[in-house]
């Protein structure tokens, strides 16, 4: 018997445990110490949740370790209770907490929620409970036939009178955590004694009986009540002779039903074997080797993974799927369900916040094998791993905007470390980061060259919309891409057309004085949206009325420019006035299932064009499609993002992907005004590899990703002067902290400075080897953030904004 264990026999009160507590502040960026009760020391394991004083509060926290302690020569402080009987997060995740809260500079706590489904964080309640009969008619009002009441409840005019009475300790505040957990149970009927005696008066009980019994296996009571039309009072008396008893199980909402067709299995092609030759024999030999699987659009990457899959269960291990939120729809969902059935979870945000726990649970409690899901589900609970798959690679969704800005491939490779298992990423325009670990032999490249339904890439051709404006034709499109739309309708076959813009015009300026209606909130223009007739601002959702006048100069010669979606809607309409036209961007798809709806009328044929922002750039795989245009590639590349030109690449290859998957025949139509732009080029030929090098030329030079390692720091404050002193600050402190070798920028205030009336000043780090970085980053976090100014670092920037 171990020394603690024997300890705990003799006092039994030396037990303690290290919680992480749910507060999202500097102070408290480490475990507390807390002692665990006697009637709790069988139940406490690190990974639980348990409730714990903290100040005059009661915090939900969580248990990293549990020790024997054997200098406790002060109080410390008990825990209350716990939430949990299987710890939430295992020790793996526990762990990876810890490393990720290192990698990302951020706080333990933010770490660990983000593992976690929504519904078992905790929520708290706030109540006032009057604890004095002399209480101020204004605090005594609120408690008049009440014995407490909710702290929200309170009106803003009453507040200094009721804190004034908490103060002199006339109303207490009590905090209450909740658990926003909601698990759902079925009652299943179980046949105990059929012995008929009991009830030879009733005969509807005796039905009871007989049905159990025919079963041989407990019913659902439900079930039984409707086939027999008995009511509750019959099985009532059933339970109170002892002849049946009731039993809960835990059910699990199936939030994309039953699925009962089955989907193909193809037999792989040789390009496609080949993959999975190379990859399987690396997951049964538990090599945690990564694999760049670069298959060109349609090629049939899902399928490998389904083949890599079915390897991982053979050995009795556990697959993650990440896919981007966006291609999370039913049909891949289907794809996965069909093939695995029940040994499938799905998580991702779409899911009702039950549902999410439901899936989760069934992960953590060992119900399923394989969890499909977005960024988020890298966490999944598993705790035998076989295979991590990221399809898409290259998406920026795979990073997390807010703390923890983690980027799912590195957490992948924690994991991937701990479990020994293989990574797969796959895309068929990889990030110019995997591609070129490729190129250096970190990852090991795997291609697929050809489509798997062997039907040829598309043609395709590009536009140049300056001669067009020159021949007078300002619409925006083109006489090629309308000549050609016009050939497919004829033929009944589909077409999809890619503006990256939504709304009627992108802005609205003042002929007169030039002034561009601007947000209230936001150094961006406001976009017109014609059929609600307001001016949006995308960013924070500031919404006015279009003016009559200019509100600078008052003059009435104000018109809108560029087009957005809506814009483009309505022009097809008058082109193509027989045929019916789909849109599918934010603005139409904000409903629940909207999204669905419209792709399932596109691929019932009952409509033929369909336009969208890049929402319809993915994943999509329709057998009519046989053109696709893009109708300006330029919107992208002007961004003021170092990567401007890497996504401008991949959206037009992504998008020009979705065209003659299953046909001969088919066409792509590129229009730009940039018609000799390298990225615009590559993507026409799709050459990912011309694409490729010349971009690495660029960032070589320029000393971008991947050749530095880039960290951006954000500042942001309510005003530019104190968001800007901040930034300097830093840098002073960054000139001395760090080596001479890394590159310091900054302050800068960006492009947009400001947004949602937060004033931002950027400094950037980019390094090769930094050994003082973390240290120093955690100093800024712990430093540089106060009341008034916010500081985030990101070491993964996505867009440097
Ligand atoms: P990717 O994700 O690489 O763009 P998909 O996985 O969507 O490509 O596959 C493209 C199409 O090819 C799908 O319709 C799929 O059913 C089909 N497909 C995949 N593998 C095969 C195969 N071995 N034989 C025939 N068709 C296949
Ligand atoms: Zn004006
Ligand atoms: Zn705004």
């Amino acid at each position: 018997m171990p020394w603690h264990r024997s300890r705990l026999f003799l006092g039994g009160e030396t037990m303690v445990a290290d919680v992480i507590v749910d507060v999202k502040a500097k102070p408290v960026n480490r475990p507390f110490t807390y002692r665990i009760p006697p009637e709790l020391v069988d139940v406490i394991e690190p990974g639980m949740r348990v409730v714990v004083p903290f100040g005059s509060r009661k915090l939900l926290g969580y248990v990293v370790t549990v020790r024997d302690d054997e200098d406790t020569d002060f109080e410390l402080k008990e825990i209350l209770g716990t939430n949990d009987l299987v710890p939430s997060l295992t020790p793996e995740l526990i762990q990876l907490a810890k490393d990720l809260a290192e990698d990302t500079a951020s706080f333990y706590i933010s770490c660990i929620q983000a593992m976690l489904p929504v519904a078992i964080k905790a929520e708290y309640r706030k109540w006032l409970i009057p604890k004095a009969d002399n209480l101020a008619p204004q605090v005594a009002s609120y408690f008049q036939n009440r014995q407490r009441v909710r702290a929200e409840e309170v009106r803003s005019e009453d507040l200094p009178a009721m804190k004034r009475a908490i103060k002199a300790e006339q109303v207490e505040l009590v905090y209450e955590v909740k658990d926003r957990a909601s698990i759902q149970y079925d009652t299943y009927l179980r046949l105990v004694d059929a012995d008929l005696e009991k009830v030879k008066q009733a005969k509807k009980q005796q039905l009871v009986l007989s049905y159990l019994q025919s079963c041989g296996r407990p019913v659902l009571k439900k079930e039984v009540q409707k086939a027999l039309q008995v009511s509750d009072s019959v099985i009532k008396a059933l339970i109170d002779k002892g002849c049946v008893v009731e039993e809960q199980v835990e059910s699990f909402r199936t939030p994309y039903g039953d699925i009962k067709r089955r989907d193909q299995r193809h037999e792989l092609n040789e390009e496609q074997r080949r993959a999975y030759e190379t990859i399987a024999p690396k997951i049964k030999a538990q090599e945690p080797t990564t694999f760049l699987l670069h298959g060109v659009t349609g090629s049939g990457k899902t399928e490998v993974y389904m083949h890599l899959i079915e390897a991982v269960l053979e050995e009795g291990k556990e697959a993650i799927v990440l896919v981007p939120e966006i291609a999370l729809t039913p049909q891949m969902v289907f794809h996965f369900k069909s093939r695995f059935g029940h040994q499938v979870a799905v998580l991702h945000s779409g899911l009702s916040i039950g549902e999410k726990y439901d899936e989760w649970r069934k992960i953590r409690q060992g119900k399923v094998k394989i969890c499909v899901g977005a960024r988020s589900a890298i966490f999944a609970p598993f705790t035998n791993l076989g295979l991590i798959i990221i399809d898409e690679e290259h998406e920026s969704t795979y990073k997390q905007e807010d703390m923890p800005r983690y980027h799912a491939i590195e957490v992948a490779k924690r994991r991937q470390a701990y479990h020994r298992c293989v990574l797969v990423l796959g895309s068929a325009t990889p990030s110019l980061e995997s591609y070129a670990r490729a190129m250096k032999g970190v990852y090991q490249l795997v291609e697929l060259q050809h489509r798997a339904t062997s039907t040829p890439l598309p043609n395709t051709q590009i536009v140049d919309m300056t001669l067009e404006a020159k021949k007078g034709n300002l619409s925006i499109i083109s006489d090629k891409l309308y000549q050609t739309i016009l050939d497919r309708l004829k033929k009944d076959e589909q077409v999809i057309l890619l503006l990256n813009r939504r709304g009627y015009h992108h802005f609205i300026l003042c002929r007169s004085c030039g002034y561009a209606m601007m947000c209230e909130n936001c150094d961006i223009s406001l976009t017109y949206h014609k059929r609600i007739q307001r001016l949006k601002c995308h960013y924070c959702g500031y919404e006015t009325k279009p003016p009559k006048v200019c509100p600078m100069c008052g003059s009435e010669h104000i018109s809108g420019f560029g087009y957005g979606t809506e814009k483009v809607e309505e022009e097809l309409r008058q082109l193509f006035p027989d045929t019916t036209i789909l849109r599918m961007d934010v603005d139409t798809t904000r409903r629940k299932g909207a999204h669905e709806r419209i792709l399932r009328q596109f691929r019932e044929k009952k409509a033929h064009i369909l336009l969208g922002t890049q929402m319809i750039a993915k994943g999509l795989d329709f057998e009519d499609v046989t053109l696709v245009g893009v109708l300006m590639a330029d919107t992208t590349l002007k961004l003021p993002d170092f990567r401007a030109s890497e996504r401008t690449f991949q959206l037009i290859t992504q998008v020009a992907g979705r065209a003659g998957r299953h046909r001969e025949q088919s066409d792509v139509i590129i229009q730009t005004y940039n018609p000799h732009h390298y990225a615009i080029q590559a993507a026409s030929q799709q050459n990912y590899k011309a694409f490729f090098y010349q971009e690495m030329r660029i960032r070589r030079l320029g000393r971008y990703v991947p050749y530095y390692f880039m960290c951006q720091i954000v500042i942001a404050s309510d005003t530019l002067q104190e968001s800007y002193r901040q930034g300097e600050r830093i840098v002073r402190f960054l000139k001395e902290s760090l080596s001479s070798e890394s590159i310091l920028l900054g302050p800068v205030i960006p492009q947009v400075g400001r947004l949602n009336n937060q004033y931002f000043t950027h400094v950037i780090i980019k390094y090769k080897r930094e050994p003082q970085l973390k240290s120093a980053l955690e100093q800024i976090l712990m430093t540089y953030s106060s009341g008034s100014v916010h500081v985030a670092i990101d070491l993964y920037p996505t867009f440097l904004v």
